[in-house]
């Protein structure tokens, strides 16, 4: 048995395609089913439903085979114990840095300001911030980091843009870029080797899928 860890939502959705050149479909929608565990239309292969931020764990611990998590989760996971054989070009998006629009954020670092930052991904805020020897305090959220801002939570936030449509819509403007995202299939590192004839014809199908 294969088993497949993916996020509802948009990972779940670009994810169809790649897993149908495989020949997986599978054979219910998460949006639709409170069922955790999907079987698809190979008998060897199922879905399991988890966080999006909770994919790296499972295939970590070996609880799936493969996964699909963003560069941005991958990264404050770790990457421990999982092969990153494929950047699989979906969920695109970018990792930056906003402030409201009024705050001069290259005066504050200019003056060496000891900057409060919101954030999701600490990991990656404290090594961009090093890289550029400012000095940050970072403050962990779990969501809607637009707010802190506005709130006097913070100076600025690090978080993912795509259209800039909700930045926007908070008065907040992006000051600084800090990486491209995409997803990234991930591979147990023992399912690898005990499964190879099964899971290599898996991810070179989506490798010859990818656009
Ligand atoms: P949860 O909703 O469980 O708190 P999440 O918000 O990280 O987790 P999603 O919003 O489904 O989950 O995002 C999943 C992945 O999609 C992210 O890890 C990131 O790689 C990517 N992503 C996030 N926001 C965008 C976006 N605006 N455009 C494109 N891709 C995005
Ligand atoms: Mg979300």
């Amino acid at each position: 048995m294969i088993t497949i860890a993916l996020s509802k939502g948009r990972i779940f959705e670009e994810t169809l395609p790649l897993l149908a050149a495989a020949g997986i479909v599978p054979l219910e929608n998460p949006e639709d089913s409170r069922k955790l565990i999907i079987g698809t239309s190979r008998p060897d292969v199922r879905v399991v439903i988890v966080r999006a931020s909770d994919v790296p764990t499972y295939v970590q611990y070996g609880a799936a085979d493969l996964g699909i998590a963003g560069k941005d989760v991958l990264i404050e996971h770790g990457g421990t114990g999982l092969y990153q054989p494929l950047d699989l070009k979906i969920a695109k998006c970018r990792m930056c840095v906003a402030t409201p629009a009024g705050f001069d954020y290259a005066a504050a670092v200019r003056r060496g300001a000891r900057l409060r930052v919101a954030t999701k991904y600490i990991n990656t805020a404290r090594e961009h911030f090093a890289a550029k020897g400012v000095h940050v305090d970072l403050i962990k959220l779990y969501g809607s980091m637009e707010l802190a801002p506005l709130a006097g939570l913070a100076d600025a936030i690090v978080d993912l843009v795509s259209s800039g449509g909700t930045l926007r819509a908070n008065n907040l403007v992006e000051v600084e870029d800090i990486m491209p995202i995409s997803s990234r299939l991930i591979v147990n590192q023992a399912s690898l080797k005990m499964k190879r004839s099964t899971l290599q014809p898996v991810i070179d199908a989506i490798e010859t899928a990818i656009q």
